[in-house]
């Protein structure tokens, strides 16, 4: 079984939003003050989202990421991603976080069966830190060593790279992930809500910023594990590889094999379009299995073949937050 597009793009990847809510406000993300949250009750329950990603695995779905909002915030994940694991042809069960709350929970993770993680992080300067996310970066810290040595692995690090913001900051953090054996990818500012149309103005193409690093390392092309866009390079001389997130320079529609679901169960086809499929009602009103199964195949026939951050950037009214990064 598998599920393709119009386009003849396999779709392979569901990223899953746990919850909207965060419990930091980087400003190109999410409003400061911003409370209008998902009401509990149209959260998708453990069993409506088992029933959901065991749908997607039996139609060829293999890798699972857990997103958010921030994820940890949402009661009980372990126990989620425990269950989840266990689907059979659910190869690859992984987590993005902001890390504030991973020391608590990263050996509580790790043994639920998530194998690896992608922290966001975007300076490694304590009062940027706060700055750009009006949270504490000692937190965040404590999580990344709680993961590694619970041996979570790889370890990825996405840093947004806004020009006058942390662009200044990468030598810094290539140094971090050398010290940490962390791996370091840039991600391109979108234009998701008027939070990431505002930091469009820090927009930076990340060819400068690699252009900027062959001045000082030796970078040779390498490869990663993980179902991804990320191009990656390595450090030569180094285990550290950095890869590039390109969505605005250089989109990678082409070969996108993706969906997400946002935590009230909105199947989104594109994270730069509204093509949306919403499947809590159906759930709610008893669908069988069989059924499911066919209106998620009529869902990924939404699919539009690429973006339009470029062309439209007032398109996406969503801020990240909401579908789920
Ligand atoms: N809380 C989790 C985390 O911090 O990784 C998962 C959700 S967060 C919305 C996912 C990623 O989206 C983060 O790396 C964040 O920096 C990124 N992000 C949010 N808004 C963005 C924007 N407008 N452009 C680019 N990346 C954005």
């Amino acid at each position: 079984m598998s599920l393709v597009d119009q386009y003849n793009r396999k779709i392979k990847y569901l990223r899953l939003s746990v919850t909207d809510r965060c419990d930091l406000r980087c400003f190109y993300c999410m409003p400061n003050g911003f409370n209008d949250y998902d009401e509990p009750a149209d959260w998708l329950t453990f069993d409506e989202i088992e029933r959901i990603v065991a749908s997607f695995t039996r139609l060829g779905v293999s890798s699972v990421r857990l997103t958010g909002g921030e994820p940890l915030v949402r009661k009980d994940l372990p126990a989620l991603a425990k269950r989840l694991a266990a689907l059979p042809g659910l190869d690859d069960l992984s987590l993005s976080t902001n890390a504030t709350r991973l020391a608590r929970h990263a050996e509580e993770l790790h043994d639920s069966g998530i194998s690896r993680i992608n922290v966001s992080l975007d300076t490694v300067d304590p009062v940027k830190f706060n700055d750009i996310t009006k949270g504490k970066l000692d937190k965040v810290i404590n999580g990344l060593l709680a993961a590694k040595a619970v041996g979570l692995n790889p370890i990825k690090i996405n840093m947004v790279i806004m020009k006058g913001i942390n662009d200044d900051d990468v030598e810094d953090m290539v140094n971090f992930c050398l010290e940490n054996d962390f791996t370091l990818r840039f991600i391109e500012t979108m234009p998701m809500g008027h939070t990431g149309r505002d930091a469009v103005d820090y927009y930076i193409d990340l060819h400068e910023i690699e252009a900027r690093l062959e001045s000082k390392y030796e970078l040779i092309p390498a490869v990663m594990a993980g179902a991804g866009p990320a191009r990656y390079v390595q450090v030569a001389g180094t285990n550290l590889k950095i890869g590039f997130i390109t969505p605005i320079s250089q989109h990678f529609c082409d070969t996108c094999n993706r969906v997400r679901m946002s935590a009230t169960g909105t199947l989104y086809m594109c994270l730069g379009d509204e093509h949306k499929y919403e499947l809590r009602p159906l759930l709610r009103h008893g669908i069988s299995d069989d059924d499911l199964d066919q209106a998620i195949r009529n869902a990924i026939n939404l699919k539009p073949f690429k973006h339009e951050f470029n062309e439209k950037p007032e398109k996406v009214v969503r801020f990240m937050s909401m579908t789920g990064g």
